[in-house]
């Protein structure tokens, strides 16, 4: 279920060669898997799934083109304190939501004004705020519900 519109092959060029990057079939490959997930992949997860359109690919590659499209701002980094990194195909502003338990991410529809945030910038002691980063945790609907029980049956 694409949530924006897959850029085609041509603008993605333009793109990457505006910043000195050039178009590979592989960094096309990882920008088409990434803009048509809603899912916030892990590099490793991206590398499963571009690997059946584009066998010959590895994940250091997958790694690298990651990082190049996230440089041309063609996606986000998503990076947590444990050192783990997801990635997200939309670049516009926007939320997200964090289950502890499954660790999937999902995007939040709602908008929070910025000026809601002043609050908290009272009192910050002159430092400056160039953006902010709003991230909701908690359990998804599929690990909130009590299905534990269900699967003590099924097994
Ligand atoms: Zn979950
Ligand atoms: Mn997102």
């Amino acid at each position: 279920m694409p949530k924006q519109d897959v850029i085609p092959d041509e603008i993605l060029r333009e793109a990457l060669e505006a910043n000195g990057q050039r178009f590979t079939e592989q960094r096309a490959a990882v920008y088409r898997f990434l803009a048509s997930t809603d899912k916030h992949p892990t590099a490793d997860e991206v590398f499963l799934a571009v690997r059946s359109e584009v066998p010959v690919i590895s994940l250091a590659t997958v790694y690298k083109s990651l990082e190049t499209l996230v440089g041309c701002g063609l996606a986000v980094k998503l990076t947590y304190g444990d050192g783990s990194a997801r990635y997200d195909g939309r670049t516009d502003p926007h939320h997200h939501a964090r289950c502890v338990q499954c660790s999937r991410i999902f995007d939040l529809p709602g908008h929070l004004p910025r000026e809601d945030l002043s609050a908290l910038e009272q009192g910050s002691d002159g430092f400056q705020v160039t953006g902010y980063r709003l991230e909701l945790t908690g359990f998804c609907r599929e690990c909130a519900e009590p299905s534990s029980s269900e699967e003590r049956e099924s097994t």
